[in-house]
This record gives structure tokens, C-alpha cells and sequence, in this order.
């Protein structure tokens, strides 16, 4: 007796569920990454996590008073901790954090 070629058959066979989503993981999967301080971009800028660690003799006019969540590129809400930023893509940064590129959000 042989079997038949039916879709049952088959997905019994190879344990392949019909609908299931393939497991990839390209290199945009970066997503919601953090940034790291170490990264090229990230240093370009002078970004920090803290905005209290920013160099004041680098950046004689940052004030502490700037933060990403106060920044126009923040692209999170304000209570985020961490989100996406117009500078660096698809990774994220911190609420609390601050780059050379801040710029007061309006309102
Ligand atoms: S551009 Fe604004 S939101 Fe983006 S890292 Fe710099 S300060 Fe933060």
C-alpha cells in the first residue's frame, strides 16, 4: 500500500505546520537593539544613556535639562524607557540619554 500525496500526509511527514512562520533572522533584525555608547554613530555624537554623564567641557552648551524624551527625534512616548531615534535607525535609545543632534521638541 502507498501513501498518497495529500497536505496531511505531508505535514505529518516533514513536521511543517501550515501557517507556522519561518524563523529568520536577518540583519535588520536588530530592532530595538540598544544603542551602544561604543558605536561609531553613537560616538560621532556624543551620545550617552545618562544625560548627566555628557562631557560639559565638549559640549559647553548640552544642559541636563535635555533628554531624548524631551528631543524632537525621540520617536517614543514619554513614558518609554527606551526608543527609536531618527540618528540611529532602528535601535533604540534611552529616555534619559542625550546626543549633540538634541533639539527641543515642540510644545
Ligand atoms: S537626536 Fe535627540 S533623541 Fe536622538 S539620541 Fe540625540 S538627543 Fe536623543
Amino acid at each position: 500500500m502507498t501513501m498518497r500525496p495529500t497536505r496531511r500526509n505531508f505535514i505529518i511527514a516533514t513536521g511543517v505546520a501550515v501557517g507556522a512562520s519561518p524563523v529568520v533572522t536577518p540583519a535588520f533584525a536588530q530592532a530595538g537593539a540598544h544603542v551602544d555608547e561604543a558605536d561609531e554613530q553613537a560616538v560621532a555624537l556624543g551620545y550617552k544613556q545618562d544625560t548627566h554623564k555628557v562631557d560639559g567641557k565638549k559640549y559647553p552648551k548640552h544642559d541636563v535639562q535635555q533628554q531624548c524624551a524631551n528631543c524632537s527625534f525621540w520617536q517614543g512616548k514619554p513614558t518609554d524607557a527606551w526608543a527609536g531615534c531618527a540618528m540611529f535607525g532602528r535601535k533604540h535609545i534611552a529616555q534619559g540619554g542625550w546626543c549633540s543632534a538634541w533639539a527641543k521638541a515642540p510644545g
